[in-house]
């Protein structure tokens, strides 16, 4: 990579907002266009959010942001988390499949990090964690 940063916090709610937020600070340097720090910020909200909601049902733990860019403005994002996992991917990535309280969730996050990205790769352990890789 041209230049990366990588960033751990807790999984609290506040640092959604930290975490988009630093992830455009660390982009506004490569003149990226209004759309596209703003998809960009949208995909790592949703990742981010899943770390916070999904990961840890009963325990704060650790999310890690990972931000690389490349030549040709390629840039990937990398979201961590030492959770409890995703056991199906395919169906957890459905549009509208939710495990979360329909109440708040509309299980969208996946199709939503899909349509402004151009590729989203997960990977998951049950009991150990969740890798999801963004590029654009
Ligand atoms: P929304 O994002 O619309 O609020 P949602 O989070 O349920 O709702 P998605 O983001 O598409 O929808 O995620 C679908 C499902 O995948 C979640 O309900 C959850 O079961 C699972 N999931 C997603 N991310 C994680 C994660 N980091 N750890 C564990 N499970 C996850
Ligand atoms: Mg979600």
């Amino acid at each position: 990579a041209e230049n990366s940063v990588k960033i751990q916090f807790d999984s609290l709610s506040a640092n959604e907002a930290f975490a988009r937020g630093a992830a455009a600070a660390f982009l506004a340097r490569y003149d990226p266009t209004v759309p596209q720090l703003a998809d960009i910020k949208t995909a790592v909200s949703e990742a981010v959010t899943n770390c916070i909601v999904h990961a840890y049902p009963d325990r704060i733990g650790p999310v890690t942001l990972c931000i690389a860019v490349y030549p040709e403005r390629l840039v990937k994002i990398t979201v961590m988390d030492k959770g409890v996992g995703i056991p199906d991917i395919g169906r957890a990535m459905e549009p509208l499949f939710t495990t979360g309280n329909p109440e708040e969730r509309s299980g969208l996050g996946f199709a939503v990090m899909q349509s402004f990205m151009d590729k989203v790769k997960v990977s998951s352990q049950s009991g150990k964690g969740t890798r999801v890789v963004l590029t654009k």
